[in-house]
């Protein structure tokens, strides 16, 4: 069983019922000692109330939610991208963020060239790495489920980011989220292979059937995924960071009291990771 005080939430679990301070807060009070940040949540608390408010609770930031979406169809809207992806490098070390979450992007739009936009993935991120290495932010490419790869992801395996990190070097990591990779019957060798790369680790569970492509995660434990496992072989790598709760649910999680969210992820991350 993972340690509780490994525990941390992604503030989109509570971003419906929580506003960036109020989930600092909720998280906090109720014991649990990371959080993952969102951007849009962070851009309405402003970054410097954000850096304070984090410390005045002795949080740990998982993560910061997130860089990427590199593939465009010129090279204004690519330079664009770059920017802000700086941008979100300084904010996730203002925050003392274990890792900045890389969501790569799909195709662009009206494209069909998949190669192509891979090829604009890891352009892009070795436009960003520069940048990030001179920070001391860690870039965590989290691959994302194949059913994203039109809209938001075409890194969608283990083994499709580790290759990409073998070819950009010191710098660049995964994050291993069970929901977009517990189908993948390579998992396990490519998490060994993985080893010191793994910046984050994201739970939640896999409902049968699921509603929404995006927004119907499971809370650990009303799906199918054997959680425990995946975590045991993250753990084998030597990874003792935190474990991040993770849930969209636009039909159930989100229209709950936020009390209630986190007081049942807890429980669930006690019984199930
Ligand atoms: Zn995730």
């Amino acid at each position: 069983m993972a340690n509780p005080a490994r525990m941390s939430i992604n503030q989109a679990t509570t971003r419906e019922q929580h506003s960036l301070a109020q989930a600092i807060a909720a998280y906090a009070q109720a014991g649990v000692p990371g959080i993952s940040i969102w951007r849009d949540k962070l851009a309405e608390s402003g970054l410097s109330d954000a850096v304070r408010m984090v410390a005045d609770h002795g949080l740990q930031v998982s993560g910061l939610c997130r860089a990427g979406m590199f593939p465009a169809t010129d090279a204004a809207a690519r330079q664009a991208c770059l920017d802000d992806n700086k941008k979100a490098v300084d904010e996730a070390a203002a925050l003392k963020a274990d890792c900045l979450i890389v969501v790569a992007g799909g195709l662009p739009e009206g494209s069909k060239d998949l190669p192509g936009a891979r090829r604009m993935i890891r352009d892009g991120l070795g436009a960003l790495l520069p940048h990030a290495l001179a920070a001391g932010v860690p870039l965590a490419i989290e691959p994302l489920h194949p059913m994203y790869a039109g809209d938001r992801c075409a890194i969608n395996t283990l083994s499709q980011a580790l290759d990409l990190c073998d070819d950009l070097g010191k710098g660049v990591g995964v994050a291993v989220d069970v929901y977009h990779l517990w189908w993948d019957p390579d998992l396990q060798v490519q998490i060994k292979r993985a080893g010191d790369r793994i910046l984050a680790f994201h739970v939640c569970d896999w409902l049968v059937p699921t509603t929404d492509l995006l927004l119907d995660r499971g809370m650990m434990g009303d799906g199918v995924i054997d959680i425990a496992k995946i975590r045991e072989w993250v753990d084998g790598t030597g990874y003792d960071g935190l474990i991040e709760v993770e849930i969209f649910s636009a039909e159930n999680w989100w229209k709950r009291p936020g009390d209630e969210v986190v007081r049942t992820c807890l429980q669930r991350f006690n019984e199930t990771v």
